[in-house]
């Protein structure tokens, strides 16, 4: 029987709030539960907006919480040779185009052709630079434009065929990535995005179980994509339900009143605060 291993990946853009140790205890539980191992996943790719000192105090918040991980930590700035790696495959299969476009050229686009198929997180890419010719490519990338690598879902479906995942709250689903269109997966300068790396990591860790919160529910289509592009094993997945503030609004990292520091600076137990967080039958 395989282990099973979960993690908790949160990027240090800012302090922890209660529905990420919402979250953090979810995949604990889980992992403890069944006698397995739990990781802490550093996802610090953008480095405009994470910074050091909230992944020092996120680990000090995980640890007074009560939270034991394995070490090392791995932290994905770290492992960027590993995504450039897999991104070379996938543009070997030719499942992945270089975008000139700008926010500014999409929103026109979109503008131009009156309407525009949305996906769960808005309009979605509307094409623009899927079939340029390559000799217009190579003439821009040579010029030096800035460019986003994306990767082609139609084609790259064509190539897979049918695939499902599995949801342990919600069953078996059909994997329908394009309802979020060509994502993109890296960019001129950094190899990776969120989808490239979540993906490389969990099976590069032995990730068996991944638990996040719902609000990534329709990432794991894509990741499913990616997966059998690679060919990975798809682990299996738990989507859990947001914690919401009063108003009913999920927790976001400005609802400082709600970060983890703030409830214990306020001179909350870490029980008391793990109660808060949705499991009170202690850890
Ligand atoms: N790093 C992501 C976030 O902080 C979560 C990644 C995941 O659990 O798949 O939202």
């Amino acid at each position: 029987m395989t282990d099973t291993v979960t993690r908790f990946a949160p990027s240090p853009t800012g302090h922890l709030h209660l529905g990420h140790a919402h979250s953090a205890l979810f995949g604990w539980r889980a992992a403890m539960d069944a006698g397995g191992r739990f990781l802490l996943r550093i996802e610090d790719i953008d480095p405009n907006r994470c910074r050091p000192e909230f992944e020092r105090d996120l680990i000090e918040d995980l640890a007074w919480l009560g939270l034991t991980w394995e070490r090392p930590v791995r932290r994905q700035s770290e492992h960027l040779d590993d995504h450039r790696a897999e991104l070379v495959r996938l543009q070997t299969m030719g499942v992945v185009y270089p975008c000139f476009c700008t926010r500014k050229d999409i929103a026109a686009e979109i503008a131009r052709a009156g309407h525009a198929p949305h996906g769960p997180d808005g309009p979605l890419y509307p094409g623009t630079c899927r079939d340029l010719p390559e000799s217009i490519r190579r003439e821009r990338m040579e010029a030096g434009a800035a460019y986003a690598l994306r990767l082609d879902v139609a084609k790259a479906r064509a190539m897979t065929g049918p695939l499902r995942w599995h949801d342990r709250a919600k069953g078996w689903q059909e994997a329908t990535p394009e309802i979020l269109g060509d994502v993109v997966l890296a960019r001129k300068d950094t190899p990776t995005s969120y989808h490239l790396g979540v993906t490389v990591d969990d099976h590069i860790q032995g990730v068996t179980l991944v638990t996040r919160g719902e609000d990534l529910f329709f990432a794991t289509h894509l990741h499913r994509l990616l997966q059998a592009l690679l060919g990975y094993d798809p682990p299996d997945y738990h989507h859990h339900g947001l914690l919401r503030n009063e108003r009913g609004e999920r927790l976001a990292k400005r609802d400082q009143a709600k970060s983890l520091r703030s409830l214990r600076e306020a001179g909350h137990s870490p029980a008391q605060v793990r109660a808060m967080a949705g499991f009170s039958d202690g850890v």
